[in-house]
């Protein structure tokens, strides 16, 4: 049923609920993804429910999305599209769940369709210190594949592939395929995990394993055991988490993938016994990704003892008013997803017109918090190369430049950090005079 269809169907059902009453009704209301569009509409419901099938069917290649949309999309929109996909950084991967999941009338302002294909009219040309690598993991990076940024923690990257690929990627310098505009290094496979994992037993300070890429939904079976047990071998590990965005992209992954399930299952199960937490992360930025199947995946992993947490991008034109926010951590809450943290969009190169300004950050926190419990409402946070940071906690703010500043002293002890908003939330600020009032002041990424 298209998202229209369910509106409808709402309305027929409470035809006299106007208003702000019916919002809390819509509230209720999730969105089915059944086989719609030309390549896979005959698909029976069964099959287009399978995780290997839509693997297969995903859409990768211009052509196929071209094949995909004829006859639902104006070509217009398509040429929008097929135009933008080759001056992005990003290579594009969708799963058909997640094609299903647009609204395609409404393709121009549809959440969904923003974070996974890019269109030429909403791309603005970056600001000047927007970097490939802006969080410097390049060069935090003791060995190959390993982020060391903490004290105590570390960042594995075990793939580099995931089941979509998002726009907005804080890791596009490795992430996704190369696109014409962006030669990805090769910093992660399961054929180069030994080096971090020595790094990893060498060095007793580290507690605690962000397993991250790319996707851990793309580990084999095998490979998720593997590196789990090898982990969970290593005293001085007491923490694993696992970040996947398959339960946003392809929840059926973990409900007809069961050899990889059982993979999870037994290392988390391993850890309860040992007195230690393996767990995941996940990525939803838009209510409509709380879906049925996300429910009923939700179900099986709470009742196995997963526990999940979920890290939000904040996103112009996908959640950046509170009541989306507010709608989307209600509904998390409701599936048993805890949600964690609510980031601004990282200085990435080609992200400019997803980020907004620190202080609308700052809002939309103080508009959310209060909204529901305490423990289900993230912790809204900027990003820098000396860790994150809470948004309110600015050691300065030039609304005028559009700069903040922030330091970390558990991290980087004494070293000041920038966040810089995007150009077009500065009033009577451009790119050349950014450029020209700003550039004489040393590093622009990390002065
Ligand atoms: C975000 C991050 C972590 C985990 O940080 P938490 O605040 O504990 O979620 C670990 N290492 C790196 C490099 C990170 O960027
Ligand atoms: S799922 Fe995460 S790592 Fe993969 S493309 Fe999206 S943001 Fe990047």
């Amino acid at each position: 049923m298209s998202l229209n269809h369910l509106q409808k169907a709402q309305s027929d059902i409470f035809p006299r609920l106007e208003g702000s009453t019916r919002l809390n009704v819509k509230e209720n209301v999730m969105t089915a993804t059944t086989p719609t569009l030309a390549p896979w509409k005959d698909v029976p419901q069964s099959l287009f429910d399978n995780h290997a099938w839509q693997d297969k069917n995903a859409i990768f290649r211009v052509p196929q999305l071209e094949e995909a949309l004829e006859g639902t999309v104006s070509s217009t929109m398509i040429g929008e599209i097929t135009s933008a996909v080759k001056m992005v950084n990003m290579s594009i991967r969708l799963t058909p769940y997640i094609m299903e999941l647009i609204d395609w009338n409404n393709v121009e302002a549809d959440p969904i369709r923003r974070q996974f294909l890019p269109m030429l009219s909403e791309l603005e040309p970056d600001h000047p210190s927007l970097v490939v690598d802006s969080l410097h993991e390049r060069e935090h990076s003791p060995v190959k594949g390993l982020v060391h940024r903490y004290p105590d923690k570390v960042l594995f990257l075990a793939t580099s592939v995931c089941p979509v690929y998002c726009q907005f990627c804080t890791r596009s310098y490795a992430v996704g395929g190369d696109t014409e505009q962006l030669q990805k290094d090769k910093v992660a496979s399961a054929n180069n995990w030994d080096a971090a994992l020595d790094y990893i037993r060498t060095h007793p300070d580290i507690e605690d394993v962000v397993v991250s890429g790319g996707d851990s939904a793309r580990l084999k079976p095998a490979n998720l055991r593997l590196l789990g047990n090898a982990l969970l071998d290593i005293p001085h590990i007491r923490r694993i988490r696992f970040a996947t965005k398959g339960l946003a992209v392809q929840p059926m992954k973990f409900l007809t993938d069961t050899a990889w399930m059982d993979a999870l299952v037994e290392v988390v199960s391993r850890a309860r016994r040992e007195f230690k937490h393996v767990c995941i992360h996940t990525h939803f930025n838009h209510p409509r990704e709380v879906t049925p199947m996300v429910e009923q995946a939700m179900r099986r992993l709470h009742a196995d003892g997963v526990f999940v947490r979920n890290q939000t991008v904040l996103l112009r034109g996908v959640n950046n008013d509170a009541a989306t926010l507010q709608d989307l951590i209600k509904k998390l809450g409701r599936v048993n997803i805890h949600p964690y943290y609510a980031y601004l969009c990282d200085m990435v190169k080609g992200t400019e017109h997803f980020r907004i300004p620190l202080h609308e950050a700052q809002t939309l926190e103080k508009e959310v918090r209060g909204s529901t419990a305490g423990f289900n409402t993230p912790l809204f946070i900027v990003d820098t190369p000396a860790g994150k940071r809470d948004v309110h906690s600015t050691e300065a703010y030039d609304r005028n430049l559009g700069i903040s500043t922030f330091t970390s002293p558990a991290v980087a002890n004494g070293k000041l950090h920038h966040y810089y908003d995007p150009i077009r939330s500065v009033p009577g600020m451009s790119r050349d005079k950014w450029i020209a009032e700003c550039a004489g002041q040393g590093d622009l990424r990390a002065a």
